[in-house]
């Protein structure tokens, strides 16, 4: 047993140390910037709605930072995925390849559509969707056919690869988007939780064709609640923008709208506080780099497994992660830390094990399960 008195006061000063807070959260956002000055523009100007010139800036922002060719701004990064699904020629009664560790949003978002996922197992050192495994699912259970993919089995259409990059670390997406290309499958990656993360100096969610963020309350830069889709092509930009904005044809006057449209677009208000946590930006990673340090250092002496990023990736640090072999010791340290006001979480329940997606085909998800029993959150916000 590592989890001894010893390690388990340590381990409370170390948190202690670092963030002094009598209760401290796994992730809590930073206003330091300029949060109330653009939220008071925004209000005194009267613009907070949909319309108002910070969305735009901050969808340039985000564009300029990721070297992306565009981004459009919504309501959430639930639906920046839904429309990125979308967008990416997903349809009803389609199947969609992701990964069962992650957040829910992964799979809602592409049964909004209609669409069921198909869940590939993940790779024990990024913790996202492990190539190698894509590569023998696809060999064994899809067939290439005039471009088209589809499952032998169930002879529906797989019409996108969902991978994420959990808790921030990059995975190995550059095979991941040699296979989609090779099977002519649209790869969307979900980079929620990857702002700031790179893979041989590219930013996560620009590998494929399509990516989204997220800037909920617990991410590394929050806008309250919203989501950004970003992609190099301009017609999936176009349409992205004009879905998400109820499909109303421009007109000084006149409400025609050419198709179902949704009303995704993001607040102004929030689209200031993006601004304001953007320029906050690089010294929170800079920030956050050295709490990792801080951890991995900690860890080191009860040898305790710490991911850590692979050889390319520049990590954001936006969750740490240890992993502890014994079931005991895991579900000891959750009870001891949170008993102690100091937020540690396990991995979410996985998708394969919800009842809306339990029925979903997936391959055997060896590391997934492994994982989802033993990793660890430990609190990781900008002290
Ligand atoms: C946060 C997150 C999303 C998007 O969630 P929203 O709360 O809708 O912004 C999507 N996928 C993953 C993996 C996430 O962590």
């Amino acid at each position: 047993m590592t989890i001894n008195e010893n390690f388990k006061s340590n381990f409370l000063e170390c948190a202690r140390s670092i963030y002094k807070e009598d209760f401290i959260p796994l992730h809590r956002p930073v206003f330091e910037g300029n949060e109330k000055k653009y939220l008071n523009e925004c209000i005194d100007s009267n613009f907070v709605s949909s319309a108002g010139k910070k969305v735009t800036e901050f969808e340039d922002q985000i564009a300029a930072y990721t070297g992306s060719n565009y981004a459009i701004a919504t309501v959430n990064g639930t639906s920046a995925l839904h429309i990125a699904l979308k967008m990416g020629g997903v349809l009803a009664g389609d199947e969609v390849i992701t990964q069962a560790l992650t957040f829910v949003a992964t799979c809602n978002a592409l049964n909004y559509i209609g669409a069921s996922p198909i869940f590939i197992d993940v790779d024990l050192d990024t913790l996202g969707m492990s190539p190698k495994a894509l590569g023998l699912f696809l060999e064994e259970n899809v067939t290439l056919k005039e471009g088209i993919a589809r499952n032998k089995f169930t002879g529906k259409k797989v019409s996108a690869c969902v991978p994420m990059h959990t808790y921030g670390f990059p995975c190995k997406i550059d095979e991941i988007r040699d296979i989609c290309n090779a099977w002519s499958i649209p790869l969307v990656e979900d980079a929620a939780e990857s702002l700031g993360s790179f893979y041989n100096s590219k930013h996560t969610g620009t590998f494929g064709d399509i990516g989204i963020l997220s800037f909920n309350g617990n991410k590394l830069i929050t806008t309250g609640g919203g989501g950004m889709i970003i992609t190099n092509d301009e017609e999936i930009a176009i349409n992205a923008k004009h879905i998400t904005t109820t499909s109303k044809i421009a007109h000084p006057y006149k409400f025609f709208h050419n198709e179902v449209g949704y009303n995704y677009r993001m607040p102004n208000l929030n689209a200031a506080l993006g601004c304001a946590q953007m320029e906050q930006l690089e010294s929170f990673l800079k920030i956050k780099r050295n709490v990792t340090k801080i951890w991995k250092n900690f860890f080191k002496d009860y040898s305790i497994d710490f991911i850590n990023q692979i050889d390319g990736a520049n990590a954001n640090n936006w969750l740490n992660v240890i992993v502890l072999e014994n079931i005991e010791d895991r579900d000891l340290f959750l009870e001891f830390t949170n008993n102690n006001k100091v937020m540690t979480r396990p991995a979410w329940e996985l998708m394969s094990e919800l009842p809306a997606f339990k029925d979903s085909q997936k391959d055997n998800l060896t590391n997934t399960y492994w994982l989802a029993e033993r990793i660890i959150n430990i609190p990781s916000s900008v002290p």
